[in-house]
């Protein structure tokens, strides 16, 4: 089946009902399962019979989100957790189990992982290292000399846009046998499937473009193999990070339209960024898309269908803090909320949203200045949005 239509389909309800067959996923709120068979019930709690019995181990509904991800990433097996955080958490405690094992992550990885990887993780002893996944010589240099046990790398960094080449990324991870584990939030299987490129596990925040209306918190990884599916269900098991039943039901739901609604909202971010980048008002616009990008080229390799993503980020001519805050209030349609991949437009302002830990000095080391604003792209008309942005900027 072709990925559209996997998206309509994956997932869907495999039991009948009296014989009838429900077209939408069943949404199985059950904690826990009895069996007429006492023996039965020793023997799916015992792992030698596959079935349910406590929803912490697994339900219905998680399970059809599971696979449905794993379909559309190409994976043998997915997990889902309560949210985009905790599947990273448990994705690096997998391939870094030692309690000081070496772990590198990109030095533009989004702040919530910066945290829990450079405090949360290196306070529990974790040798957590930042590293520069745009310096392909670079990286391999260190990854020969500091053999990391994984490295945690985003397609799409945030605000700025970088691409990062996964699949020569994945080759120098390959070479060295270091997991690398890919955030593949910005793309979806949409745009990339890191683990045909070699990845050892995908994750998703499935609170962006998977669940896609902005009424829920996931996550989800993809794993390259049932063997790993199964250690991240262990460790969902006893941290308890197991998604919702009902935030299960939305990400299925969601992903019937993911590839329309990406089709649409990556040509939205497209429009806003070539007009953007020709008014005198836009200092810079940040998009793989536009041909002046620096990671044009790299995109286009990664990204065959020509889709770009639907996040891009501008610096407006001229503004500080103040002057960014009054245009954000300004906008009428676009809302300015600290998330992405939803179905309407939103704006975030990283000085007082995802890089608000930084210090001022760290945010302009990281290329992130006062004046840079990201958008999300969302469904609207493109006029519309264009309209918004004209009159706010003024
Ligand atoms: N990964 C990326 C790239 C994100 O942008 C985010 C949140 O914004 C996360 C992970 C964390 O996801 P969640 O908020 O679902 O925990």
């Amino acid at each position: 089946m072709r990925f559209d239509t996997l998206a309509v389909h994956a997932g869907g309800p495999s039991f009948t009902i009296n014989g009838a067959h429900p077209t939408a996923l069943p949404l199985v709120p059950a904690s826990s399962y009895w069996y007429d068979s006492a023996d039965e019930l020793d023997r799916v709690l015992g792992d030698q019979l596959p079935g349910y019995s406590y929803a912490r181990y697994a339900s219905p509904t998680v399970v059809a989100f599971e696979e449905a991800v794993a379909a559309l990433e190409g994976a043998p097996a997915a997990v889902a957790f309560a949210s985009g955080m905790a599947a990273i958490h448990a994705a690096v405690r997998y391939f870094a189990p030692r309690s000081d094992a070496v772990v590198f992550a990109s030095s533009d990885c989004y702040g919530g992982t910066f945290t829990l990887l450079g405090n949360t993780l290196t306070n529990e002893g974790l040798n957590v290292k930042f590293v520069d996944v745009f310096d392909l010589d670079a990286l391999e240099h260190r990854l020969r000399e500091e053999h990391p046990a994984a490295l945690l790398v985003e397609v799409i960094s945030n605000p700025l846009e970088r691409v990062a080449d996964i699949r020569a990324i994945a080759q120098l991870c390959g070479n060295q046998g270091v997991a690398l584990i890919v955030d593949s939030t910005f793309t979806t299987p949409c745009l990339i499937k890191p683990l045909e490129l070699g990845a050892a596990c995908v994750i998703h925040s499935a609170t962006k473009y998977l669940g896609g209306h902005g009424d829920v918190t996931g996550g989800v990884v993809a794993c390259a193999s049932e063997e790993q599916a199964g250690g991240l269900r262990n460790w969902r098991k006893y941290a308890g990070s197991v998604l919702g039943v009902l935030e299960a039901f939305l990400c299925v739901r969601g992903i019937r339209t993911l590839s329309l609604r990406m089709e649409r909202q990556c040509a939205n971010a497209a429009a806003v960024a070539e007009e953007l980048s020709g008014d005198g008002r836009i200092q810079e616009v940040h998009y793989p898309g536009l041909a002046s990008s620096p990671y044009h080229d790299v995109a286009t390799r990664l990204f065959p269908d020509g889709t770009f993503g639907a996040v891009l980020a501008f610096g407006i001519e001229g503004a500080d803090k103040q002057a960014v805050m009054r245009f954000m209030e300004r906008l009428k349609l676009v809302r300015a909320a600290p998330t992405l991949g939803d179905c309407f437009s939103l704006v975030l302002y990283p000085v007082i949203a995802s890089h608000r830990g930084l210090t001022p000095q760290e945010r302009h080391d990281r290329g992130i200045e006062d004046n840079v604003v990201r958008f999300s792209a969302g469904l609207e008309h493109p006029e519309d949005l264009l309209d918004d942005f004209d009159q706010a900027l003024g």
